[in-house]
């Protein structure tokens, strides 16, 4: 059975370009383009991980993050905040919110991918550091 992954973005141009990438590596996609229903949707189909965008109307990223990561049902489901600017302040506000990692828009298609496999299969940033 396929990964799922689920995309919150609320920008229709990311949205295609993520959603066409992890659909041409065989994941299973499920969408939200706000932080609420980003929110709704993790709670109702606990997906296997979360690209969730930090920019969004009627509830931010952030505030997404913090309200999965406070609920004992997705607390575990990693977190990988998209953000527009690659600002220090940035990244430190994405993960005192809980996000799991972080990456940049423009995204690069060669690390968004191995990002996801490397969030799916357990085997995040931390881990490799430490090799
Ligand atoms: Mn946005």
């Amino acid at each position: 059975m396929s990964k799922v992954i689920q995309i919150v973005e609320d920008d229709p141009k990311s949205l295609k370009l993520i959603r066409d990438l992890l659909l041409s590596s065989g994941y299973t996609i499920i969408e939200a383009t706000d932080g609420r229903q980003g929110v709704e949707l993790a709670k109702a189909q606990k997906p296997d991980l979360i690209f969730m965008d930090i920019q969004m109307p009627v509830m931010d990223g952030l505030e997404a993050t913090k309200i999965l990561k406070a609920d004992g049902e997705t607390k575990d489901i990693p977190i990988i905040a998209l953000t527009a600017y690659a600002m220090k302040e940035d990244e430190a506000k994405v993960l005192q919110a809980g996000c799991d990692g972080y990456m940049t828009k423009p995204i690069d298609i060669k690390r968004f991918l191995k990002k996801a496999e490397e969030y799916l299969s357990g085997h995040t940033g931390h881990t490799l550091n430490e090799l």
